[in-house]
């Protein structure tokens, strides 16, 4: 075991062999995601304190943070009591005050009657005397009793196992040996021209700063530094497929394109006539299509999709379109088929409940490239599906947008890829999670819908509604009843499940009605069963939990009832009510709630109040926080430990121009002074960014 001393410190060095951790606490320090020295240097505080002028005790006030510096007049430890606690009385010229250590046995060695001791906390009455609890302490020399340094600082994400004050006292060695320790990988010049500190001097003062300058400059260099290596991985990227990977070229004429367009019985927007003509240039060209077509639920992506799709299929390349869910897969095919009827194109929906033998001919059949477009979830990537020449893949995301499907394709083949969305991206995440990708965008519907009205219902309102339902059934309409669990549970809350409420639906308020239950756990051929019958009007009203969310797209269901309202999320509720408002006539969207939340109130009138997408993301954001709604992981990046693409905005757009600018001048990164960054690089993002095959 290496020698717990300074000498061998080194950045790789695990933990474990630091001062003061052992295998268990090196355990806790693990789940933080901290293994080595270099991980803990990179474990920065949550937030900094500094305190004021240290006061006279008898000016210290009960829960107000204060600092006071005076003598030790007595210590005492109290060894027997479970906690071990420590104690100090602290006196100056005006008074004296106690200041209790709970498992404070460390500071036995420490601290000494007579020694001058600057304390820092916010002290409570305990039994009618004002006392410190676990505050933050500092020995200092007598002479300097009058102009003692600053013990604020950083202030570390805790865990019940280990408290912000046992992480600081491990890193600050660390930190101390800091010069030792840590080269930069940006030369002097860079930094300059980025006005950033280097790399010593921000690690330094992130976990000590000295004032709120220092700190300022530590957070704008390490955030500069995180956000510039992740745009670098992405600069890189796209160099890649830009130079190394080619595509078929497509051709594309007037003959073909009205050939394609005849198919759709309708003008298609404005909108998206502009994504065509995106899409088409793109595929034109060898070098292989990157493509993100953004745009709300019902704006005509499948349209978009298939325009393409066509094009490929025209020019002898087979297409593979993906979805998330089978549901989706599924919904996916059938809105093709509409369009596609006597079309010669080979199409196939290839689903998990295909096995044996027919997948067996199946695979052969898309081997040889007799079919055409196969329409499947991600797994067609995953399993043993080849392609006899795939020349597009189309995936679909609906909400979520992973980054790493994309880079399992890239792997295997280089076809044209066009992704779709319906998640409204605010213009920093696009740059981003998608900094390398280029983006259409539909903003508008197709016309002719019908408007969605969105009311909130309370509880004694309900009797109300339902015969407000009732009517609209009798007249043909269909309705969706969406819950926010499949199955109640005893947990004393009054949240209403599908199955039960299915129950209540069908056997009591819609008793002359046929009413149907759909849910997640069904097999794929009852849910394909039970939405063919909906589709089809048989069903009157389905019943549900969300995963009706992506799939369903029946023009007929006016009517959506969300149980449980603010239960579900601002993006969710407006994915969900886009299954409504498909048809021409009116729709109702009903949010059954009772809530005393205000969050989840003001969640409800953004719904009442309006049905543009990319307004409810905004509202998102600023309701939910970007943090939880855009957390980089959830595409597929990797999480940022300091920088907030939102917040850091500015610095963001500098560090992607920067690192654009580096490859495009040194493609490679092979120039000495880039090496280096490559490195970091490689070392930081390679999987997470797919870059294995960079270096
Ligand atoms: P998305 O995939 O974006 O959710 P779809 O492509 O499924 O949207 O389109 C939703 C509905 O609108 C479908 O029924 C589709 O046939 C119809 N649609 C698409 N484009 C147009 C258009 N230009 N004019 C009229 N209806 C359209
Ligand atoms: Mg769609």
């Amino acid at each position: 075991m290496p020698d717990k001393n300074s000498q061998n410190l080194n950045l790789t060095m695990p933990v474990q062999y630091l001062k003061g951790v052992g295998p268990a606490k090196a355990a806790v320090f693990e789940n933080l995601g901290v293994k080595t020295v270099s991980d803990l240097l990179e474990y920065y505080p949550r937030r900094w304190e500094f305190i004021s002028e240290a006061v006279k005790i008898n000016k210290a006030q009960p829960q107000q943070q204060c600092c006071v510096i005076g003598l030790v007049e007595s210590v005492d430890f109290n060894n027997f009591s479970r906690s071990k606690i420590f104690e100090v009385i602290l006196t100056d010229e005006t008074a004296s005050i106690r200041a209790i250590w709970f498992h404070g046995g460390f500071m036995q060695k420490q601290i000494e009657p007579g020694m001058a001791l600057l304390v820092w906390g916010k002290p409570a009455v305990y039994k009618h005397q004002l006392q410190f609890t676990n505050p933050d302490f500092k020995i200092i020399d007598e002479e300097s009793i009058n102009s003692a340094e600053n013990p604020g600082g950083g202030v570390y994400p805790a865990t019940a196992k280990l408290s912000s004050r046992q992480i600081k006292r491990i890193i600050s060695p660390i930190v101390e040996n800091i010069d030792n320790l840590v080269d930069d990988f940006f030369d002097r010049a860079f930094c300059e021209h980025a006005a950033i500190v280097n790399r010593k001097d921000a690690l330094k003062w992130i976990h000590a700063p000295e004032d709120e300058e220092q700190l300022k400059k530590a957070k704008r260099r390490l955030k500069y530094e995180e956000l510039f290596l992740m745009q670098l991985g992405l600069a890189l990227r796209r160099y890649k497929y830009e130079h190394f990977s080619t595509a078929s070229a497509m051709k594309a004429d007037e003959k073909l394109d009205s050939r394609i367009r005849n198919r759709f019985p309708f003008l298609l927007t404005a909108d998206q006539e502009k994504a065509i003509e995106d899409i088409v240039s793109d595929m034109e060209q060898t070098r292989p299509m990157n493509r993100l077509l953004q745009g709300d639920v019902g704006s005509g992506k499948t349209v978009v999709a298939l325009y393409a799709a066509l094009l490929a299929v025209a020019n002898k390349k087979q297409v593979a379109i993906m979805a998330p869910t089978e549901i989706l897969a599924h919904q996916h095919f059938i809105s093709m088929e509409r369009f596609l009827k006597s079309s010669k194109v080979k199409r196939l929906l290839v689903t998990g409940g295909l096995t044996g033998k027919d997948r067996t001919k199946i695979t052969e059949e898309i081997k040889n490239g007799q079919i055409d477009i196969v329409v499947g979830t991600v797994a067609l990537l995953q399993h043993d599906i080849q392609f006899a020449d795939i020349g597009l893949v189309i995936i679909d995301e609906q909400h979520k947008f992973g980054v790493e499907q994309r880079n399992m394709l890239r792997k295997q083949l280089t076809p044209h890829c066009l992704v779709m969305t319906a998640t409204p991206i605010p213009r920093t995440l696009a740059m981003t999670a998608f900094g390398d990708l280029d983006v259409s965008i539909i903003k508008h519907s197709p016309p002719g819908r019908g408007k969605v009205i969105t009311r909130w219902v309370e509880r004694a309102k309900q009797p109300e509604a339902e015969e407000f339902i009732r009517k609209r059934l009798k007249a043909g309409k269909q309705a969706y009843f969406v819950y926010p669990r499949i199955d109640s549970v005893e947990d004393n809350s009054d949240i209403k499940a599908a199955t039960s409420e299915w129950k209540n639906l069908s056997k009591k308020v819609f008793k002359e009605f046929k009413v149907e239950l759909l849910h997640g756990r069904m097999t794929s051929e009852q849910k394909q069963e039970i939405m063919q019958n909906f589709r089809s009007g048989k069903i009157d009203v389905l019943v549900s939990t969300i995963v009706i969310e992506v799939g369903l797209d029946v023009p007929n269901a006016t009517i959506m009832v969300i149980e449980g309202a603010d239960r579900f999320g601002l993006a969710q509720l407006h994915q969900l009510r886009g299954r409504i408002g498909r048809g021409q006539s009116q729709s109702h969207c009903l949010l059954f709630s009772e809530t005393q939340s205000q969050i989840a109130k003001e969640r409800l009138e953004v719904m009442q109040r309006t049905n543009d997408g990319f307004e409810i993301s905004e509202y998102d954001l600023r309701l939910r926080g970007p943090g939880e709604l855009f957390s980089t992981r959830q595409h597929g990046l990797p999480d940022l430990k300091i920088a907030d693409i939102v917040e850091d905005y500015e610095l963001l757009e500098m560090a992607r121009r920067d690192a654009f600018k580096m490859v495009k001048k040194d493609p490679m990164l092979t120039e000495p002074n880039n090496k280096k960054i490559r490195k970091v690089l490689l070392e930081k993002f390679s999987d997470s960014l797919g870059l294995v095959d960079v270096g």
